[in-house]
């Protein structure tokens, strides 16, 4: 006996990446946080926080934030709306628009959280394997037909991206609504944000928990058009950015010189760890995003994952035949980055 739908029933949890305890001594490049502190403007609008704006709802639409993220975005503020992290417009999309008749699709090995949501809506789910060197399987996707589309870029695990005009001939070709989900985009070469003028089916969705360094405030938006967006408002939770995530979030979001610094540091550090690890022997896919997928020379991966936390350093593993003999690792520090090159070194000796 249950107390939920059949479908709730049958369906998997979605297993987050692990967390170790805050005062557990771990090098954490598991979950593709990012290794430098949040805006110093950030963390001073969150220690001058005023209690009465904590006794008072917040603004349901997140104005405020809404409009920083609009100004740094040059669009206007009716095509942003935000949500509690990116997954929050991922939930809103699927309870708006897909549905036992209305089929979800995305190329595969991709974030797990999509199919969650599929499952949750009872909708057919639509598995497209990704071609050789992570192309976007533009036809197939568009054969498909589903009624929503999400398509990572970059893409995770690999770090991969589609180009625009891939992303381009997949919205015209369906249909259904196709979500470009940039939460790594800060690290990328280009964005499709444009596809959003281009296109009313187009919806892009942004976090500031990977290159703003805010993964625990739990703040994230999509950019569309109004229209769509109107249509989206009506799934979301009533207060779904709490008066702190705004605040914070705005002042993060604003402060483009500091994003800027740390994501160059990123990137410099993605190539320098990249190269270090293709000297070792270990390939390693070429990367726009803040992590790396890297194969060990003999394919042990898992056993390397095993070895890697025995000494204190958390990568991510997943159980999937298309990767299973590859890590996913997350850019850390110089300092981190040096420690993974050492014991990376050391296991294959
Ligand atoms: C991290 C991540 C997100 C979003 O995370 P939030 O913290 O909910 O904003 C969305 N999509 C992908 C592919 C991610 O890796």
């Amino acid at each position: 006996m249950s107390y939920f739908r059949d479908n709730i029933d049958a369906m998997a949890a979605y297993v987050p990446g692990e967390q170790p305890a805050a005062d557990e001594k771990v090098i954490k490049l598991n979950t593709n946080e990012n290794p430098y502190p949040p805006s110093p403007r950030a963390m001073e609008v969150l220690r001058a926080f005023a209690g009465e704006s904590l006794r008072l709802y917040p603004d349901a639409m997140a104005g405020r934030f809404r409009q920083a993220a609009a100004a740094v975005l040059s669009v206007s503020a009716d095509w942003i709306l935000p949500g509690d992290g990116s997954d929050d417009l991922i939930v809103m999309i699927a309870r708006a628009a897909a549905g036992p008749t209305r089929a979800v699709a995305y190329p595969v090995p991709t974030f797990p959280f999509y199919v969650a949501q599929g499952r949750i809506e009872a909708a057919e789910i639509v598995e497209v394997p990704y071609g050789d060197g992570w192309k976007l399987p533009v036809d197939e996707l568009i054969a498909a037909g589903a009624a929503v589309t999400f398509v990572a870029n970059p893409s995770t695990p690999s770090g991969t991206m589609a180009t625009t005009q891939q992303l381009a001939a997949l919205a015209d070709g369906l249909a259904g609504l196709l979500v470009i989900d940039e939460a790594y985009v800060d690290f990328a070469d280009f964005d499709a944000l444009d596809l959003t003028r281009r296109f009313d089916n187009v919806i892009v969705l942004r976090t500031l928990s990977k290159g703003y360094s805010l993964a625990g405030l739990r703040l994230g938006f999509g950019v569309a058009n109004p229209s769509l967006l109107e249509g989206l408002v009506k799934t979301k939770a009533i207060y779904n950015v709490s008066a702190v995530a705004c605040a914070v979030g705005a002042a993060a979001i604003a402060d483009q010189k500091y994003h800027n610094e740390c994501v160059a540091k990123i990137k410099a550090s993605r190539e320098a760890l990249s190269g270090e690890l293709g000297k070792l022997g270990y390939t390693v896919t070429p990367s726009q995003a803040n992590f790396l997928l890297v194969r060990p020379p003999a394919g042990d991966a898992e056993r390397m994952y095993n070895r890697l936390k025995a000494s204190g350093i958390l990568v991510r593993y997943f159980k999937r035949a298309e990767i299973a003999d590859q890590l996913r690792i997350t850019i850390g520090t110089p300092a981190q980055n040096e420690a993974l090159v050492h014991a990376m070194s050391q296991l294959l000796e």
